[in-house]
């Protein structure tokens, strides 16, 4: 067996599998307090310590989120956090089967020479951190790699290698730690290319992603991928013939996103990986939904779960109805259970439509989104 086999191996492929249970998809909660601060400042809310934790506390406490969550990542701060009443966040999600996750990665920094591209920092002292967080309860990690599709080829060569082998090197450190690596090389929805592009693309990456995978000896069956869906570029032509730039995906269609999704993940996903969990990566709640379901409906040979692992798309009308008032907690949970539900079923190619209000279907595009 070529890959590494450490004394959490048995550990790491029960973990993973557990992740990605069918229908079951992970929430997404570990923006920094940079990215948190402009969730906030949406709905008028100061960022500071009290009202991160108080959306946290709404998101981690929903009755019966259980049923369709089988993970959540935390930022670091998050980690340590409590409820209100004084129980760790950690115990509260471990005692519902939900898995802690943990962010790791530190950010990007632009690769010198190329036009913008990025690579992803945090490697310094990962195994201590790693470690110190397996002890604090998490039991997976997320690193985000991002790249982009540009006018000169980009992504670059340089950029493919060098953000593959900064995923491997994380995986493997992860996993030398106990904590199943979710691999994310997400391309950006930014730029005019058609959906063709995209999926030239994402096979591109993710190809080059588990050869560095597997040329660093990472164990297949204790990692999940998370990528981008295949669609096309922010402003395509396709985009700005719909007259709003935001409903791209739309005009393309469910079906067509689905079809270049999956035949791009299986070209290029080996059958160990359990389960893939999508970005949600600018789409509205409702897009991002049905995409995920068309891909469940397809009858093609899927060896993982297709599942989720939103964040924007997860939360958006969860904030809109919670406004930061205590006397809309209640209908913001409801929301926020409503779409984890509705995601559930998408997981499983069963989604009918129609899950939440008008916020559902705003366009939660950011040019250049830093998590
Ligand atoms: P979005 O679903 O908001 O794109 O973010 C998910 C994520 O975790 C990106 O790293």
């Amino acid at each position: 067996m070529s890959a590494f086999v450490g004394k959490y191996s048995d550990e790491l492929i029960k973990t993973a599998k557990y992740l990605a249970t069918p229908g079951k998809g992970i929430l997404a909660s570990d923006e920094s307090t940079g990215t948190i601060g402009k969730r906030l400042s949406s709905i008028n809310l100061e960022n500071v310590e009290p009202n991160r934790q108080a959306l946290r506390e709404l998101l981690f406490t929903t009755p019966g989120v259980s049923a369709y969550l089988s993970g959540v990542i935390l930022f670091e701060e998050t980690l340590y956090q409590k409820t209100l009443g004084g129980t760790p966040f950690v115990d509260v999600l471990s005692a519902a089967g939900i898995v802690p996750g943990i962010k790791v990665d530190k950010g990007t920094v632009e690769i010198v020479g190329t036009n913008g591209e990025t690579v992803t920092q945090g490697h310094d002292s990962l195994g201590a951190r790693c470690a110190k967080y397996y002890e604090a309860g998490a039991r997976f990690a997320k690193w985000r790699a991002v790249l982009k599709i540009g006018p000169a080829g980009e992504p670059s060569e340089l950029a493919v290698k060098q953000n593959a082998e900064g995923l491997a090197r994380y995986a493997a450190v992860c996993q030398e730690n106990g904590l199943v690596p979710i691999v994310e090389p997400e391309i950006l929805t930014d730029g005019a290319h058609d959906i063709k592009a995209c999926a030239a693309a994402t096979e591109r990456v993710i190809a080059a992603v588990y050869k560095s995978l597997n040329d660093h000896k990472v164990l297949l069956e204790g990692t999940l991928l998370k990528p981008n869906m295949v669609t096309p570029g922010s402003d395509s032509p396709k985009a700005r013939a719909s007259h709003n730039i935001f409903l791209y995906n739309l005009v393309v269609g469910a079906e067509v996103v689905a079809e270049y999704t999956v035949a791009a993940l299986r070209r290029t996903v080996p059958p160990a990986v359990p389960g893939v969990v999508f970005l949600s990566g600018g789409q509205s709640e409702e897009e991002a939904t049905q995409n995920l379901n068309a891909m469940n409906k397809l009858e093609v040979l899927r060896p993982w779960s297709l599942s989720f692992s939103f964040g924007r798309a997860l939360q958006q009308s969860t904030l809109k109805k919670w406004l930061g008032k205590k006397e809309n907690v209640a209908a913001a949970q409801e929301a926020f259970l409503a779409r984890c539900k509705a995601n559930y079923e998408a997981g499983l190619g069963k989604y009918a439509g129609g899950a939440g209000d008008a916020a559902a279907s705003e366009s939660l595009y950011v040019k250049g989104y830093k998590y």
